[in-house]
């Protein structure tokens, strides 16, 4: 049988979720897909009215199948941590079941196994929840609040842990974990979103121990890549993107347009059995970027 992925992360066509789920549709994989709750409503009404048609084109010409759209918050990993105002917030109040552990029942109650787990999440300014809450997410290092530090690490290398602790148990043996990374957990990139570059680095990190961990337990590979800018909406949100989409075209080693497609096939790669021997790594698929010292 085909294998079958479960991707958290796509709200929309413009993504890396959503092209990663299209490179492993292509390669025939049946995708499941996990949808932010407040972003859930707009998605899948997109969806049935063909408003994705367009961008649902696999490589054969047939359009991209979501066998199910699952509402998700990553930053919630049970029932009992959700805070009565989210619980009775008018864009969660319509959806249930969308902490972490009750997805994965669910995807298990639904189809036994999965064989792909894809992270392609964080929060940026877009987090409406928490900017209401009055936290600032995209104010630079110095001057953000420890509250929005933490909140930062957990929606964004946290809840990778936490879909990991909760699907793995429901992957098959020799499955795939991927994650996406950005260069700015090692380099910084100024003006990026307070938090973030601390939240990549702790992926990258627990993307070594957890390919330990989970390997050793579950034969379950676990991988990151690094990927290059892309105008997403959470890119747009930070209000950088476009400077690092032209940097990066003039200094990169390989100056063409960067694609989503070329993560989402990278991804691909690294969840098939090519990859057999590939865990703990964090792959960069940017044009090269990451090579580059100075500027040229
Ligand atoms: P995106 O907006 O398509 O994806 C982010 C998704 O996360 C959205 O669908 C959003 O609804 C979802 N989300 C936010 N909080 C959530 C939560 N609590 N629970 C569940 N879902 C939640 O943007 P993207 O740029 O494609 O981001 C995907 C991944 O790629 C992220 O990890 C991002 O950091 C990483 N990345 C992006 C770039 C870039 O330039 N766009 C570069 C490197 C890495």
């Amino acid at each position: 049988r085909g294998k079958r992925a479960f991707i958290a992360g796509v709200a929309d066509d413009d993504g890396y979720g959503w092209a990663i789920a299209k490179s492993l549709a292509s390669a025939g994989a049946e995708i499941l897909v996990g949808t932010w709750v407040p972003a859930l409503n707009i998605f899948e009404t997109s969806l049935q009215r063909g408003k994705f048609d367009e961008s649902r084109v696999l490589r054969d010409g047939s359009l991209m199948n979501i066998s199910k759209v699952y509402p998700l918050d990553a930053v919630y990993d049970t029932p009992e941590d959700v805070p009565q105002d989210v619980k009775s917030n008018r864009r969660y109040a319509g959806s249930s079941k969308w902490t972490v552990k009750e997805v994965a029942e669910s995807v298990k109650e639904d189809f036994g196994s999965i064989d792909i787990l894809v992270h392609s999440l964080a929060n940026g300014s877009e987090q409406k929840i928490l900017i209401e809450q009055g936290m600032q997410v995209s104010k630079p290092l110095l001057e953000i609040s420890r509250h929005a530090y933490l909140a930062t690490v957990s929606s964004s290398s946290y809840s990778f842990v936490s879909l990991l602790k909760h699907f793995v148990p429901l992957m098959n043996p020799g499955g795939a974990t991927i994650s996406l990374t950005a260069g700015s957990s090692q380099r910084v990139l100024p003006g990026y979103v307070g938090g973030m570059s601390s939240a990549k680095a702790a992926l990258e990190s627990d993307t070594k121990v957890l390919a330990f961990e989970a390997g050793r337990r579950h034969k379950i590979r676990v991988n990151a890549i690094s990927a290059g800018p892309l105008r997403s909406r959470a890119a747009k949100a930070t209000g950088i993107i476009d400077m690092l989409i032209d940097y990066s075209l003039a200094n990169a080693p390989l100056q063409k347009e960067f694609l989503a497609e070329e993560v989402g096939n990278a991804a691909a790669f690294l969840a098939s059995p090519l990859a057999s021997a590939i865990t703990g790594t964090v792959l960069y698929v940017d044009n090269g970027m990451n090579a580059m010292g100075v500027a040229v």
